[in-house]
């Protein structure tokens, strides 16, 4: 099954194939992929800036940016083969830089802010964090309470971030903060760009459940940002950071990466002795696995769907939520018919001389829990579907 592509879009989904298939092979030892694997360890993290250089080179950072800033102009679906490709292959080299702060600067930056910082973001001399959540704002967000107040030719940033991806690695953080503590919450908050090794900015791990540290609680004591350093007007944050939402929202990365799991856990099925006999032992499994294959088959189609809803510059809210709900709840159950599969072997961690598929399963059973939260839990992505999608009342 495929989605028809057009000529054009068959030959760079080869290109990209062909790069990312070789590049997989470079991982590091250890190397399982996914979201934050690259946040993990040094290796993960020097396996990333190496692709994201690569990519960078190759201009494939600013697929979607104007020729005038380096770009190519490319359409949603081509990023969505773009970010499908690299996902199923589990090579890492991007992050929210090209994507959000990029969209952001495009559509808010003044021409000097484009000038500075797009080359920078699409050569990866730039690596980013998110510094939006909050000790009491996630789903709430714009109720933070972070604040940003008007020192000469700066900003003091006072406050704390929490739930902060790479902040331990990134050089760079996009951020909100509270300018006018008397507006309504979501017209006094500006959306700020800025270096991180500077000052005032500490960052302390939080650790995952699996032990693992890729996120942080970030906190900020008089920390300076140049008021050149705001992105569009001070107070207007929110809608900055709109604007951010209107990249590639199809949900594809996750999807890809379980679209592998699924093939993997396949593939385990037909090539050992385990998965064979397993298999035929229960044949209630081989329903459960063709019944994934169809959902993970129905995801990757609704993703498609959405990059060309996005094509003819239609707003996607519900779509996009409908797509990342769906895609996160998949990966789990993609996980837990592996560990029905795998039995307790699907439990070991990686390094376990008993484990299957390197540890992958374990990895992604304790790990798939934080698509259903990031960027949006899965109730909130409900009530965007309910309110936008089905035209239900809010109250
Ligand atoms: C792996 C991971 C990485 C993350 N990375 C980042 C990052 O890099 N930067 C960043 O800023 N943040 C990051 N986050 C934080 C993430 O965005 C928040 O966890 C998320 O927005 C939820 O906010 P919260 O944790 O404060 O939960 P809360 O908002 O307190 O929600 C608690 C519970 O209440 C439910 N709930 C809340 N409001 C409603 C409502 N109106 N209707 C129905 N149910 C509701 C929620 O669904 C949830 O079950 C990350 C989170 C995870 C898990």
């Amino acid at each position: 099954m495929d989605f028809t592509l057009t000529p054009c879009q068959q030959t760079l989904k080869g290109e990209f194939e062909e790069f990312f298939r070789e590049e997989e092979k470079n991982a590091p030892e250890g190397w399982l992929g996914g979201a934050g694997a690259s946040l993990e360890t040094d290796d993960g993290w020097a396996y990333h800036l190496d692709v994201g250089k690569k990519l960078g080179e190759k201009g494939w950072l600013s697929l979607a940016w104007p020729k005038a800033y380096g770009g190519s102009e490319l359409g949603h679906i081509e990023q969505v083969i773009f970010n499908e490709t690299r996902a199923y292959h589990r090579v890492p080299g991007i992050d929210q830089g090209p994507y959000i702060v990029a969209a952001c600067i495009l559509e808010h930056g003044s021409e000097e802010m484009k000038q500075e910082w797009l080359p920078r973001i699409s050569s990866r001399e730039t690596n980013w964090c998110q510094g939006w959540s909050e000790p009491n704002a996630g789903s709430d967000l714009a109720s933070l309470t972070t604040t940003a107040t008007e020192d000469g030719d700066d900003f003091l940033i006072n406050g704390q971030k929490i739930w902060t991806s790479a902040a331990h690695r990134a050089n760079h953080m996009f951020l909100l903060a509270r300018t006018d503590r008397e507006a309504p919450k979501h017209k006094g908050l500006t959306f700020f760009i800025t270096a991180t090794n500077l000052p005032g900015f500490t960052a302390r791990p939080i650790c995952h459940m699996s032990g693992k540290h890729s996120y942080n609680e970030v906190f900020f004591d008089n920390f300076r940002i140049p008021k050149r350093n705001v992105v569009g007007e001070v107070n207007n944050g929110w809608y900055v950071t709109m604007s951010g939402m209107e990249f590639e929202r199809s949900g594809i990365s996750f999807i890809a990466e379980t679209m592998r799991d699924l093939d993997d856990i396949i593939e385990f099925c037909k090539e050992t002795d385990l998965g064979r006999e397993t298999i035929s032992r229960n044949p209630i499994l081989k329903h459960k696995l063709a019944q994934r294959k169809v959902e993970v088959e129905t995801a990757r189609q609704f993703a498609y769907y959405i990059a060309w809803l996005q094509s003819k510059r239609e707003r996607v809210p519900a779509e996009a939520s409908a797509g990342k709900y769906y895609a996160a709840e998949l990966m789990l159950r993609v996980a837990h018919t592996g560990l029905d599969v795998l039995g307790f072997y699907a439990t070991l961690k990686q390094g376990s001389k008993w484990a299957q598929l390197r540890g992958r399963l374990e990895y992604i059973i304790q790990h798939g829990l934080g698509p259903s939260l990031a960027g949006g839990t899965n109730e909130i992505q409900k009530n965007i579907i309910a309110w936008m999608g089905l035209g239900l009342p809010r109250k």
